[in-house]
């Protein structure tokens, strides 16, 4: 078995905006604070309990040759990795989260780093346990799991590594695949010293006469607020010249990528990249093929969508650095303790008890909520199991973070529900499905702050929230899953990967998502250098795009329907909720309704941007002219 991953959720575009600082920690009060001495009371206590996980991992080394000693022996490997797990959320995460708090603090960071080389060691000390379980043959454990009561609980977890069994090598193959690995994170580390380190962001001048660095973060703010179009397409311009003048390097390390994944694949015994790629999590290939396929025949209220915002821009030609600057400008202040209990009663429809847990995590110590010197930037939830979840925010009173903190309390609220409900080894669920809830979280506040508000504008900016992050978590995320597709494709059919083929295929995925909708420019074909995804995680994407269509069915079975029939579709869901990684993602997520290889639940989603599209435009033809930026 093994070690388990930690999974923090922390989102797409969480943070690129370097916020300001000034305030200092100790200023703010202690209910915005989270309280780590849920965790440790002190550092004493978190030392005795590292020497505790310290000890037990060299135990858990000394178990080596056991196994086929039978089901008690078995038995007892596994409940001393559960006991190691359970104490290692606590370890990992005192000086983790302590670190977040100010991240100058070098002895936090040394313990944080303490705690990360133990994990190392740990990890070798367990490495002998899947290859000498796989020796003993599956008959023989399963009828020890039928004999064995205690045992019967760990039968997912056993007979999942004999799944993953058929793609495993002799000893000679793994050596050869270990040995191979090394070389393996080249092209990704290729990617970020050419992007980042080795990269001169140029210099721009803007149309008030401000001189400015395009860094990518400068990039975004660029985008995302100059109202002047020649700005932005200049800060376009700018940041793209970086990437053409190295396109074809970045093409060389995606090529390299590519190659990577086709040697792993093949070595191991798969018919293509995406079969080894989502083999870990049992999902069949045809959900990506099924996706992408239904998305490109749903692109028409993108294109309506992208038509409107071209028409209220009033701009003479659309391009994609046009998609980020909001239709009006609203700024209202949503202060946190305000809105708490709008987050809670957007919730009704999960039911008293759920809304009840979640104001106890409001005021439970769970939330560091402002941001101060020092800290972290972004947003995210982490599951300390045998605490609570424990939230970081850096809540400047925006309406994106009021989403936000209902994001991160979607996560929260299934880590509570699955570790409560679960067994430790099956209390951690996957990627694959831990975006539903925060993405159902968004939808449910949504519906609520649309149907209470009274305010023309704020309508406004609510819809656009909704639809971007339709546009941005959706099908942005098919188009690029789509990409991978088919670069990955060439190289399996002997094809070559050049700069030129890349941009090819780029630039005709942005005509066939877009159509006439988009103006294309001669730089916006090579936006996929620009990808740090495509190169740190190939096929990685798509699940963005699966959680969102699974969450946005799940909300509208919810919402919609008869009461009898909403009370089975709150039960469905809670009951994912509670089901942590007990069983494979397309399962729980078809015992919760939801089916993904199904195209009509990709389609949830087209006619869900459609509705939103037309009451966008219908709100927007009611504000008068002076609040929109072409004065139409
Ligand atoms: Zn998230």
């Amino acid at each position: 078995m093994s070690v388990s991953p930690f999974f923090t959720s922390s989102d797409l575009a969480a943070s690129d905006a370097p916020p300001t600082r000034s305030r200092r920690r100790e200023d703010i009060a202690n209910e915005f604070k989270w309280n780590l001495g849920d965790i440790f009371q002190s550092w004493e206590e978190w030392d005795a309990a590292y020497k505790r996980l310290d000890e037990g991992i060299g135990r858990y080394a000394t178990l080596k040759g056991t196994l086929s000693g039978g089901p008690a022996r078995l038995l007892q490997a596994f409940q001393l990795a559960e006991e190691l797990g359970q104490l290692a959320y606590r370890v990992w995460y005192f000086p983790s989260l302590k670190y977040d708090e100010d991240q100058r603090d070098n002895s936090v960071n040394a313990r944080r780093q303490q705690v990360q080389i133990l994990f190392a060691k740990w990890k070798q000390a367990e490495s002998w346990f899947n290859p000498e379980l796989l020796q003993i043959p599956l008959e023989t454990v399963r009828h020890w799991m039928d004999e064995t009561a205690a045992l019967g609980l760990y039968r997912f977890a056993i007979e999942d590594l004999y799944r993953q069994q058929e793609h495993v090598l002799d000893e000679r193959g793994e050596r050869l695949m270990s040995l191979a690995s090394r070389l393996a994170s080249a092209p990704n580390d290729a990617y970020w010293a050419l992007s980042t380190a080795d990269a001169k962001f140029p210099t721009i001048t803007l149309s008030n006469g401000e001189s400015v660095t395009v860094s990518y973060g400068q990039y975004r703010a660029i985008l995302a607020t100059r109202r002047e179009q020649s700005d932005r397409a200049l800060a376009f311009e700018a940041l793209h010249n970086t990437y053409q003048s190295a396109l074809n390097t970045y093409a060389a390390l995606y090529n390299a990528v590519c190659h990577r994944d086709w040697f792993q694949a093949r070595a191991r015994g798969y018919r293509s990249t995406l079969e080894a790629a989502l083999h870990g999590d049992n999902i069949p290939t045809s959900v990506v093929e099924n996706l992408i396929e239904t998305t490109r025949a749903g692109t028409e209220p993108l294109r309506r969508y992208h038509r409107l915002r071209r028409r209220i821009l009033g701009v003479p030609s659309y391009h994609v650095y046009d998609f980020s600057i909001p239709l009006v400008t609203f700024d209202k202040k949503y202060e946190y303790s305000d809105v708490l209990d709008r987050i809670v009663t957007s919730v009704a429809p999960l039911g008293p008890d759920y809304q009840t847990r979640m104001r106890q995590g409001f005021s439970g110590g769970w939330i560091d909520v402002y941001e101060n010197e020092g800290k972290r930037s972004g947003a995210y939830s982490a599951p300390v199991y045998g605490t609570h979840p424990y939230m970081l925010l850096n809540y400047t009173d925006t309406l994106d973070d009021v989403f936000t903190l209902a994001h991160e309390m979607g996560h929260s609220m299934h880590t509570i529900l699955s570790h409560e409900s679960q067994p430790f080894i099956y209390s951690n669920y996957t990627i694959f499905v831990a975006e539903v809830p925060s993405t159902l979280s968004e939808a449910l506040l949504l519906e609520y702050m649309l149907s209470h508000s009274t305010d023309p504008l704020e309508r406004i900016v609510l819809l656009q929230h909704a639809i971007d992050n339709i546009t941005g978590t959706f099908y942005t995320q098919v188009l690029f899953a789509d990409y991978e597709l088919r670069a990955h494709r060439l190289t399996e059919q002997d094809q070559p990967v050049t700069s030129e083929t890349l941009t090819e295929i780029y630039t005709s995925l942005l005509k066939d998502y877009y159509g006439d909708a988009l103006d294309l420019n001669p730089r916006t074909g090579m936006t996929w250098a620009r990808i740090p995804h495509f190169f740190n995680s190939p096929y990685y994407v798509y699940q963005y795009a699966t959680c969102f269509a699974s969450a946005a069915r799940l909300a509208q079975e919810i919402m919609q329907g008869s009461e009898v029939e909403q009370r089975q579709a709150r039960e469905r869901y809670l009951t994912l909720l509670r089901s942590g990684g007990n069983d494979y993602p397309m399962e729980q997520l078809k015992k919760a309704g939801v089916d993904l290889s199904q195209p009509h639940t990709v389609d949830a989603i087209v006619t869900q941007l459609n509705d939103l599209v037309s009451r966008l435009e219908a709100e927007l033809s009611r504000v008068s002219s002076k609040d929109l930026p072409s004065g139409a």
